[in-house]
Order: structure tokens, then C-alpha cells, then sequence
């Protein structure tokens, strides 16, 4: 006698994780290149060339932890929703580890589009959707202005003095971890500096500058 197999039912994929109303929500649905243009002219990145095929989105390790899909951004760009934009923790959790990039038919360039959305709230009013990533992104930025080279130690101080992780019981296991990788020859008892310090000015003056 043959015995009847019931099939199991198809399990259906989890909906995306759902996160706060912000005002960038409320944002109207005005397309307008003139961001598109803006970015293309300041960065190089043909934006315009993007044909929604997905395949960064479906490369990329980390969009569990992303509000908007890499190719969610490019879309976004070129319709110019600067707030929603600015107002994403995407932009934050990206990792730059430049899968993307390599995956792209166009070449869109996503990982450098993804840190000029991170300067523009950087340098404006604007809070981060992920505050502790850009308290990391200015102590980085500024170790780098200063010496040329980053200096872990210094880094971690301007980034753990701002934070709150110098203090209390975080600041007990932030020393039992810096101890380890003392130990193990990954942080520098002193900081290094570039030899060039007028090309160094240079390219930051010009940064500032906007060029
Ligand atoms: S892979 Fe390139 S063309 Fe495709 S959606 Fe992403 S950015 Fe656009
Ligand atoms: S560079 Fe950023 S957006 Fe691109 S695949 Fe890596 S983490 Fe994802």
C-alpha cells in the first residue's frame, strides 16, 4: 500500500523589519535631478545610469541591518529625496566593503555615494540616523587631519570620550580589549605622522573648499 507524502507548506520570506516614522517620511514625491545633477558633478558617480536591476542589493552582506536597499539610495538619488537620504541609517551601516561596486552592470560607484550622503549630514544640522557611527566617522576624519595617518589610540579616545564608553563599566572592558590588542602588536603606543604635511593641508583645504 502506498503511502500518501503531504507536502510542507512554502514557507513565506519575513517582511522587512519595521522601523520609526521620521520627517524624512512625510517627505513629497517631487522627482527633481538637480540633486543628481549636483552629486554627479561633485563626485564623478553616474547615478543617472542606474536601471534598478538589484544586483547591489543582492551582493551586499548587510542590508539585514539597513532601513533603505543599496540600490534603494541610487533611486532615491535620482529622484532628489535629500531628506529621506540624509535621515537613513543605511548610509551609516554601510561597510564600504565595495561588493557593490563590483557588481554593478553601470559601475555605479554606491560605496562613494554612500560617504558623501555621510559628509553632507556630517557637515550639516542634520543628527545621524546612527549618532555613535558619525562620533566614529569624526574622530577617524580627524586623526586622519591631523596626522595623516590614523592613530588608534588617539581615535578611540575622541571616540570613547564622546560616546561615554571612557566611563563606568564600558570603559573597563574598553581597557581589557585595547590590553589584548596591545598585546598582540595592533595598537600603537605612539602616533606616526605623514612626512608631507603641506600635501596634507592641501587636500583638506580643498575638501573644505568643496573642490
Ligand atoms: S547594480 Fe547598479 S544598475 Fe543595478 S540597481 Fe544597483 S546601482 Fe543600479
Ligand atoms: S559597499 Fe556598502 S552598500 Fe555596497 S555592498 Fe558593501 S556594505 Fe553594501
Amino acid at each position: 500500500m502506498s503511502q500518501q507524502v503531504s507536502a510542507a507548506p512554502e514557507s513565506k520570506p519575513a517582511p522587512p523589519p519595521e522601523r520609526p516614522a521620521t520627517a524624512a517620511d512625510a517627505e513629497p514625491l517631487r522627482p527633481d535631478g538637480a540633486f543628481m545633477r549636483q552629486v554627479e558633478r561633485d563626485t564623478g558617480i553616474s547615478i543617472g545610469a542606474c536601471y534598478g536591476c538589484k544586483k547591489c542589493s543582492n551582493g551586499c552582506p548587510v542590508t539585514f541591518a539597513m532601513d533603505l536597499h543599496p540600490y534603494q539610495v541610487v533611486r532615491l538619488a535620482q529622484f532628489g529625496l535629500v531628506e529621506s537620504l540624509r535621515a537613513s541609517s543605511t548610509i551609516w551601516v554601510c561597510a564600504s566593503c565595495q561588493t557593490c561596486l563590483t557588481r554593478c552592470p553601470n559601475e555605479v560607484d554606491l560605496p562613494r555615494l554612500m560617504d558623501y550622503l555621510k559628509q553632507t549630514v556630517a557637515q550639516g544640522q542634520v543628527p545621524a540616523a546612527e549618532e555613535k557611527t558619525l562620533v566614529f566617522h569624526r574622530a577617524f576624519l580627524g586623526e586622519v587631519a591631523k596626522r595623516g595617518r590614523v592613530f588608534e589610540g588617539g581615535m578611540m579616545a575622541r571616540y570613547l570620550l564622546k560616546t561615554g564608553g571612557a566611563f563606568g563599566p564600558e570603559a573597563m572592558a574598553n581597557a581589557k580589549l585595547g590590553l589584548a590588542m596591545f598585546k598582540r602588536g595592533r595598537l600603537k603606543l605612539l602616533p606616526h605622522r605623514t612626512r608631507d604635511r603641506r600635501w596634507l593641508k592641501a587636500v583638506f583645504k580643498a575638501k573644505e573648499a568643496g573642490s
